[in-house]
């Protein structure tokens, strides 16, 4: 479960930003991820609910975006979009292809709460 170190640094990164901005509580927190980066929605929901209670994001809301993941096809040029399992180019059925997009996992945004 290498979700645990991500969920980790993702909390770490948050209040370190949190901390910067002078807010009291993180309310959401946005993340992007690539759905070739083998991470499980289920496994980082689990991390934050045992990691979270330490940190000021302990009520926050956890929002995900997928990234469909894409590639280009060395033989033909020809970039498309596919699934986790086929990646075989679409128009000439090269299997030499090169992920474009799908692979990231990023902070997009956080919401956070100032003191009064
Ligand atoms: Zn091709």
């Amino acid at each position: 479960m290498h979700e645990f170190s991500l969920m980790q640094s993702v909390l770490s990164t948050v209040e370190e930003s949190a901390h910067q901005a002078g807010a009291e509580r993180v309310t959401v927190i946005r993340l992007t991820i690539g759905e070739m980066s083998e991470v499980i929605q289920d496994a980082m929901e689990f991390a934050f609910e045992v990691l979270a209670p330490e940190t000021s994001a302990r009520d926050a809301e956890l929002a995900f975006t997928w990234v469909t993941p894409r590639s280009r096809c060395r033989a033909c040029g020809h970039e498309f979009t596919h699934d986790r399992y086929h990646w075989s180019c679409p128009a000439c059925e090269s299997l030499a292809t090169e992920l474009v997009a799908g692979k990231e996992l990023y902070i997009d945004a956080i919401e956070v709460e100032f003191p009064d």
